[in-house]
């Protein structure tokens, strides 16, 4: 065997009767006994780098033919069998298979037909090598799976295995190199429907049992945490575009919803396929297309190749969306959709390098929706998308890079986050000016051609391009791509010319928090040179502007200015292109100039980046929170475009719960809540009425503010202009209870006998002790999170914390942070991928105080051996913390 690590809680396993074990087995196990355990070489938890690179050179060929059981009570386990073929090379070694379950779910085992004695170690089933000659073998498992990754609820479960999640449920290879076809077969109650990565090739009700027998088409050869199944009370829509049949499953039992959204849907899968055949040069890999839209999905989306899963609100858009909720369907769907080619089709060899499938279906998604949105300025609109969320996490102590090692698979949920969605998206756009685009997409075809339904990892397609690209791609990888932060560029006026500077923003992080929890075991300073290929800067004396392009290949760059005016610019704005990356701070006269002409400037874009660079200058000290919000609550009834609009929304509601001082948060609410509804009032489509709407809902406090909302509430009161959606009337109903309105109770009780589809009813249910008045109810719940079971609906959950910890009631319970931050790492271990940050921006979300700010700063010392990756995601949830707090003190 390949030297594993010695796995310290190895021990022998012993299964006791199981649901499908028959006799032989426990006849066998009584002959034999206990197995020894191997001498201490047993692999350990999870998938170790090793395990999969030795198994990666001696198992080929691999398909699953699984059968499961899925019962109509979710108290009743699921069962199953896996036939896994698969060519055999290691002859006199051990074969691990992965299976995450307690011993007594492991069933019958054989190879060829022959039963064998398994060894059992925690989450590996181990077949001795004595079972096992070379060559072509067949080993079968009867199993008992367990519900972690199978989201059983009353009348309807789906399977969702990213990253490591498929030997959860059934045993398998659990590695992302060693694909294969897959063949299921579901037997389910007979009022369910199913779906699968295949296609359905029969149905059987003939045992009359009232159990209906499902069997799938095999697929082509796909990654393990790609493999997925949904079952239920499901309805199915279909429809023709392109000469191609989509599918969807779906729970809305609003029909009047579904038949408003259904052909945009549509439409949206058929205009992304053909874009990509048309980029990629490569046909639709996969069989067929179906859709699922699940209620409360944990992510947007998931790319199982035959059906690909949504989140169903965000297919199922309310009336009279927004754009950016348009937007950002499209963008959700051809993100998904280029997921076939990017990630299904060509896979990454480990999840190392799970970025390049995401980084790939965000860049592809900003292009394949600019078709469908001639009206939208989309330069501005990728650095919406991208930059600020982006900055988010780069500007932190936790900032992580692109490329992250990861030596067990178990831990690939920790990888995902900003920096993969937003900042390599970014990193890419600048590496395809930086070679050219036709030049990157002839690599990307390349790539693409050479590994398709096999995988690759980052160094593959560096030496694609490099072999054609005029840059030395993998000098640019080891700063953009392996290592974290941004420069931080200066830029000043020097005579006719600008000059500007660089500095890593790094070191001077690395400065400020010393003394206080940094970055575990980084060096004091790095240096590093970022080289980008352009960045524009913006020039303006009165009226009269310039912009003038530069290249910062090194420490520093100077650009003549062509007719430029006598005296000094009153402005100097870098980064109005929107592809640069970086912290572009402002001189003492260009905020100012900033301030009071951001919301004149044109285009948008240069808006966009103005009003991005203010709110850096917020977090960073250097303006006060209050000019800010001011600022943006001035410009927003004015502001023509709708992405610029919405970002100033975000910056009203981001200063004033977060930044403002309670006292002055009271004293200015009043003119706020006036700002808001003059700027509704004047706003010119239904789209921007109800963004504006939910901002209103968000920050209003006011007594006459809350007693106008109850009115609209209770539709005594119509707003003009825009439908009051079932969303929104429930965002209110919330809003009023977390404001301790007298008859909240009342509200959600009707509230709830409002909501007609048992998914939002669902919801609600769960939410209740959270807007309660009742402090006793609500942390009961929140006690109820330290339990998985109190977990399961993470989004859910989600939500609860958002209320529980909301910034009106934050403060107030205080004592709660520390559990929260307490359990971070068990989310870790137990969560879907996003959970983890997720729990922590919503359990910090609310809080500003230097008291809260000084618990986590506490929790991080006391902690030095954190899990470092957990410790990273803390630092980035609890950066505002500290700057808000710091501006406070
Ligand atoms: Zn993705």
């Amino acid at each position: 065997m390949p030297s594993f690590r010695p796995a310290p809680q190895t021990r022998c396993a012993r299964p006791v009767a199981g649901p499908v074990r028959p006799a032989l087995a426990v006849l066998l196990w009584a002959v034999l006994g206990c197995h020894p355990s191997g001498g201490g070489r047993e692999p350990g938890p999870g998938v170790a780098r090793a395990l999969a690179d030795a198994r990666a050179r001696t198992v080929s060929g691999v398909a699953y033919d699984v059968t499961l059981d899925l019962p109509a009570t979710r108290a009743a386990p699921v069962t199953g069998r896996v036939a896994i073929s698969f060519d055999w090379a290691a002859a006199g070694e051990d074969l691990v298979l992965d299976f995450r379950a307690p011993a007594d779910l492991v069933g019958a085992v054989t190879v060829d037909g022959d039963t064998v004695v398994p060894r059992l170690v925690p989450d590996h089933i181990i077949v001795p090598a004595r079972a096992l000659a070379a060559g072509h073998r067949t080993v079968t498992i009867g199993f008992t799976s367990t519900d972690a990754a199978l989201n059983r609820q009353d009348d309807f479960l789906y399977a969702l295995f990213v990253p490591d999640r498929a030997s959860t449920a059934l045993p398998v290879f659990e590695q992302p190199d060693l694909k294969a076809r897959v063949s299921l077969a579901l037997t389910i109650p007979a009022a369910w429907d199913a779906v699968a990565n295949g296609a359905l090739v029969s149905r059987d009700s003939s045992a009359g049992d009232g159990r209906h027998r499902l069997r799938f088409a095999e697929t082509a050869p796909i990654s393990t945490y790609l493999i997925t199944f949904a079952a239920g009370r499901l309805q199915r829509l279909t429809a023709e575009r392109g000469g191609r049949t989509f599918t969807m499953f779906h729970r809305e039992t609003d029909a009047r919803r579904v038949a408003r959204n259904a052909d945009a849907i549509f439409d949206l899968h058929a205009q992304a396929i053909a874009w990509l055949e048309r980029y990629t040069g490569i046909p639709y890999p996969f069989a067929k297309y179906d859709l699922v839209a699940v209620p409360a999905f944990q992510f947007g989306g998931m790319e199982h190749p035959g059906a690909v899963f949504y989140r169903a609100d965000a297919l199922f858009l309310e009336e009279a969306p927004s754009r950016p909720q348009e937007l950002g369907r499209a963008s959700l769907i051809a993100h998904e959709t280029a997921h076939m080619w990017f990630g299904d089709l060509v896979t990454m060899r480990w999840f190392d390098d799970v970025w390049m499938k995401e980084v790939f279906a965000n860049f592809m998604a900003a292009r394949i929706t600019r078709p469908a949105f001639p009206d939208v300025d989309h330069a501005l609109r990728f650095f919406r998308d991208h930059h600020a969320t982006a900055y988010g996490v780069d500007r932190t102590a936790g900032a992580n890079p692109i490329r992250q090692d990861l030596a067990n698979l178990r831990d690939a949920g920790s990888l995902y986050g900003a920096i993969i969605y937003q900042k390599a998206p970014v990193v890419m756009q600048q590496l395809e000016t930086a070679v050219g685009d036709s030049v990157f997409r002839d690599g990307l075809r390349a790539y693409l051609g050479a590994h398709r339904f096999g995988n690759a990892s980052w160094p593959d397609l560096v030496a694609a391009l490099d072999s054609i690209a005029p840059l030395d791609v993998a000098a640019w990888s080891r700063t953009w791509v392996e290592q974290p932060g941004r420069p931080t560029v200066t830029v000043r006026w020097d005579g006719g010319r600008v000059l500007l500077q660089q500095t890593d923003e790094w070191d001077a992080l690395q400065a400020a928090s010393a003394g206080s929890p940094g970055r575990a075991g980084a060096p004091a300073t790095r240096a590093l040179r970022w080289p980008q290929e352009r960045i524009d800067v913006l020039l303006a004396w009165g009226a009269t502007t310039r912009v003038v392009h530069a290249r910062l290949l090194a420490d520093s760059a100077s650009v003549a200015v062509e007719d430029a005016p006598p005296g000094a610019p009153d402005l100097i704005l870098a980064g109005v292109d929107g592809q640069s990356y970086g912290r572009f701070p402002l001189d003492d006269a260009s905020r100012a100039t900033l301030l009071a002409r951001a919301a004149a400037l044109t285009p948008a874009l240069h808006r966009a980046v103005a009003w991005q660079t203010l709110h850096e200058e917020m977090l960073d000290g250097r303006l006060p929170a209050r000019a800010l919000l001011e600022a943006a609550l001035a410009a927003l009834p004015g502001e023509p475009d709708e992405l610029v609009a919405t970002q100033l929304a975000g910056l009203v509601r981001g200063t004033y719960w977060r930044w403002l001082p309670d006292a002055t948060r009271r004293a200015v609410a009043p003119h706020v809540e006036r700002g808001l509804w003059r700027a509704l009032d004047g706003a010119p489509t239904p789209g921007r009425k109800g963004a504006l709407f939910g901002t209103i809902v968000s920050v209003t406090i006011t007594p006459d503010g809350i007693a106008r909302l109850e009115r609209i509430w209770r539709r005594q009161e119509v707003p003009r202009g825009f439908p009051v959606t079932e969303a929104m009337m429930q965002a209110i109903a919330e809003g009023l209870a977390i404001r301790g309105v007298p008859d909240a109770e009342a509200i959600l009780d009707e509230q709830a006998r409002r909501l007609t589809n048992p998914d939002r009813q669902a919801r609600l249910a769960f939410l209740r002790p959270a807007l309660s008045a009742d402090p006793a109810r609500r942390d009961s719940l929140f006690r109820s999170f330290a339990h998985l079971e109190g977990r399961r609906r993470e989004s859910w959950v989600l939500d609860a914390v958002g209320a529980l910890q909301h910034p009106l009631r934050a403060e107030a319970a205080i004592g709660r942070l520390e559990p929260s931050l307490a359990l971070a790492e068990e989310i870790q271990r137990t969560g879907d991928i996003f959970f983890p940050l997720n729990w922590l921006n919503a359990a910090l979300g609310g809080y500003a105080s230097p008291a809260a700010d000084s618990i986590v700063r506490r929790f991080v010392q006391a902690h030095p051996d954190m899990d470092p990756r957990v410790r990273g995601k803390l630092l980035q949830a609890s950066d505002e913390l500290r700057r808000a707090s710091a501006a406070r003190r």
